[in-house]
């Protein structure tokens, strides 16, 4: 049965995206079933992979619980796309009765299918991010290396706190990556520690690097192993994935 894991952070710009679509290719290249469902209206992980059949997406599952699950061009990955549509339907959503558990619920039948779903929620603390945050097992946080970055880790405890004492208790950190991260300076080894103060073993070892084929490989519709398998955010998600399977071994 598939672990569900949100990737997580409510600022926006930090990575999430990045993360979702090259750890979920990576973990597919290591022969693990990956599901991506994207939730976030602006559809970054649906068009970063190529989907363009967005006729039935996100919206129908939570709708009327169907879906057509997406192939991608990599075997074992597979994605729920997003839509713009969603953007309007977040109000309708939050009138339904118990209206948190309506991704939980929808993913439930599916479940059986992979080895993980990761989730790729809007940025903000909306009623979408709160359906991801209620139907994860595990949130994986990505931080950019930035001195901002400290002043939002407080917010993010406290949504996590009360998303445990209201919706999810079992609610785990996955993990926490520094993303954008460059280890000559000292502003990124600062945001290390501090974050390890507060996450401690949670924080990978592994960190992403601020890295220009990361960020042009979206705009051709390809992962990073597709667009360019020899760069370094290719090396540093494949180790990333490899550090993630190992912390599943243990747990
Ligand atoms: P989020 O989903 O948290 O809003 P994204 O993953 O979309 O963040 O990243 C924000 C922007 O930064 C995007 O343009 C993306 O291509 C770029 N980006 C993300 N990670 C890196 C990285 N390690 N190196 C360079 N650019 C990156
Ligand atoms: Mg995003």
């Amino acid at each position: 049965m598939a672990k569900v894991i949100n990737i997580f952070n409510q600022k926006g710009g930090v990575g999430k995206t990045t993360t979702t679509i090259n750890l979920g290719a990576a973990l597919a290249k290591k022969k693990q079933h990956v599901l991506i469902v994207d939730i976030d209206p602006q559809a970054n992980a649906t068009s970063g992979l190529s989907i363009e059949d967005r006729s039935s997406n996100i919206y129908d599952l939570l709708e009327s619980n169907r879906v057509t699950i997406q192939h991608t061009s990599t075997p074992g990955l597979d994605v729920i796309p997003s839509d713009g549509e969603l953007a309007g339907a977040e109000i309708a959503i939050s009138e339904k009765e118990n209206w948190q558990y309506l991704l939980k619920t929808a993913l439930a039948p599916i479940k059986d299918d992979y080895n993980f779903i990761l989730i790729d929620a809007p940025p903000s603390l909306g009623v979408l991010s709160m359906l991801a945050l209620v139907a994860s097992d595990s949130l994986l946080i990505p931080v950019q290396s930035e001195y901002y970055a400290l002043e939002g880790v407080g917010n993010l405890m406290n949504t996590i706190a009360m998303v445990k004492e209201n919706f999810n208790e079992d609610l785990d950190v996955e993990g926490v990556v520094l993303t954008m991260y460059d280890g000559r300076t000292k502003l990124a080894s600062g945001v290390k520690d501090e974050i390890t103060k507060y996450f401690g073993d949670a924080v990978y070892q592994t960190t992403i690097p601020r890295n220009i084929r990361l960020a042009e490989a979206p705009s051709y519709g390809m992962h990073i192993f597709d667009y360019d398998n020899l760069s370094k955010g290719a090396w540093s998600y494949r180790r990333l994935c490899k550090e993630f399977l190992k912390k599943q071994v243990k747990a």
